[in-house]
């Protein structure tokens, strides 16, 4: 499998730390807004690629971070007169609910930034007796960069040439020693969630937050870092400098960077006013469609949204969902179940399929050319598969595009959501079950709500019920 490196900026061939295992960081959402479909991006694609993982057997220990302390935050939650803590808690919630609408899975472990300070705090301390950072008068930590040799590796950039950039926004009073020092720790402001530090009371910087969480629940060295390219720097470069300063190994082997998503040809930016959060899009498309969308571009792309591509993404991707809805008719209406000698020929007619599928996705996870090898599968399946097929060749084919879809993320055959009437209506049934002392039916009932996510809690005032 080749991954491209952003810091070697070449393909490598994909080798673990260790054999089996992928552990992976993708750096989360700031969350004090509904996320934007940009947003959406990374989440849908570093999900792809742990499902690939995932496909190919490795066990994938992905952790991705929520930013819950951040001036973002502190400002919307000034603006509502709450506490940062309910803005941020609030969001959170919100954005699990988007990513479970996007098929993204819930990763391993979602830090929060605010749980993980005593870590923090440790690493900053190591990074001072390491001489790699220093206190200044008010409190402040920074970073001394000049001495991480290896700065600007990941984003190939010169520390002159960067120092240049900077002579001129050097703010009065700032006592750092050099202007590319960045800031580990920050004192607080009135109002603002402080913690306390042997430097003073205050909160971290950003930066540090994901080289801490990262070491804490994948370890000093990880196989996939990932993010945004907006993040290549500072931010991630920022993250190489601390971990490797602190711990003395590699941080990371693979760096994956996805492209920015515009919108109508133009950046894409809250402040420009020209953005669609991921609700806005599930008012007019399921998120599958955006999801398909996303994919159909190759990640390391800038991807252009716009109403006529989307338009197109929903075409295609009903183009599958017919095939598919065809093969489960197929399947359940044959006459004949099993595969005649010249059926088995054409199953392995479609091996080819999944190999051009597999060879896409082995090159840096070419999710457009993966699409269309499900494509050319639906294209064979309707030409060759009909009423007079076996229900097992109808089946198989089916169960394979589902193997390829769900490497995408595509659901081929959604449940439907119970409706609200459905549900009281076999509450209502229980009840009645109940009473006639028909227990076995009783739970039946229980077993069917449950297992379509329904949960029932009897009180005194009746039966009350939530969907998980
Ligand atoms: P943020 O909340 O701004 O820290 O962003 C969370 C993630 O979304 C980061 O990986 C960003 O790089 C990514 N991101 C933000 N805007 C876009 C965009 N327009 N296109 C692609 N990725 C984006
Ligand atoms: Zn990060």
């Amino acid at each position: 499998m080749k991954v491209y490196n952003t810091l070697s900026r070449k393909k490598e061939e994909f080798v673990p730390l260790e054999e089996g295992k992928v552990r992976m960081y993708v750096c989360g959402p700031t969350v004090y807004n509904l996320i934007h479909i940009g947003n959406a991006r990374p989440m849908m694609v570093f999900d792809t690629v742990r499902r690939y993982m995932e496909y190919k057997g490795y066990e994938v220990n992905y952790v991705s971070n929520f930013t819950d302390v951040d001036d973002k935050i502190i400002k919307k939650a000034v603006e509502e007169g709450v506490s940062a803590q309910e803005i941020s808690q609030r969001y959170i919630e919100e954005c699990k609910k988007d990513m479970a609408d996007m098929n993204v899975k819930p990763a391993t472990v979602h830090p929060l930034a605010t749980q993980e300070i005593d870590g923090m705090l440790e690493m900053i301390s190591t990074l001072i007796e390491k001489g790699f950072a220093y206190a200044v008068a008010d409190g402040t930590v920074y970073f001394r960069t000049r001495k991480f040799e290896e700065y600007g590796k990941l984003s190939h950039k010169n520390l002159d040439d960067l120092q240049a950039g900077h002579r001129d926004i050097k703010v009065t009073g700032d006592d750092k020693e050099d202007s590319l020092d960045f800031v580990l720790w920050k004192p607080k402001k009135e109002g603002e969630p402080y913690w306390e530090s042997p430097w003073c009371k205050g909160r971290p910087g950003w930066h540090i937050e994901c080289s801490v969480m990262a070491k804490k629940y994948l370890g000093e060295e990880i196989d996939i870092h990932a993010g945004g390219e907006d993040l290549i720097f500072p931010h991630h470069e920022n993250e190489i400098a601390q971990s490797e300063a602190c711990n003395g190994k590699i941080f990371a082997k693979y760096w994956i960077h996805n492209g920015f998503l515009n919108i109508d040809n133009k950046k894409m930016s809250k402040s420009e006013g020209n953005f669609f959060t991921v609700r806005e899009i599930k008012e007019k498309y399921d998120l599958q469609v955006l999801r398909f969308f996303m994919l159909s571009a190759h990640y390391r792309s800038p991807l252009n949204f716009s109403a006529d591509l989307m338009e197109a993404a929903k075409n295609g991707l009903e183009r599958i969902l017919n095939a598919a809805e065809n093969l489960r008719h197929l399947q359940e209406n044959a006459a004949a179940q099993s595969m005649t000698e010249a059926e088995t020929e054409l199953w392995q007619g479609s091996d080819v399929f999944v190999e051009k599928f597999e060879k896409s996705m082995e090159d840096d996870f070419n999710t457009a050319d993966a699409i269309s090898s499900v494509f050319e599968l639906v294209k064979y399946c309707n030409t060759n598969v009909g009423e007079a097929s076996s229900g097992e060749l109808a089946g198989k084919l089916y169960q394979r595009m589902e193997g390829l879809c769900d490497v995408l993320g595509i659901i081929l055959a959604k449940e439907q959501e119970m409706l609200d009437e459905e549900i009281e209506n076999l509450i209502a049934e229980r009840q009645t079950a109940r009473k006639e002392k028909n227990f076995a039916r009783a739970d039946e009932i229980r077993a069917i709500l449950s297992e379509k996510g329904i949960i029932l809690e009897d009180t005194r005032e009746g039966v009350k019920w939530k969907r998980a």
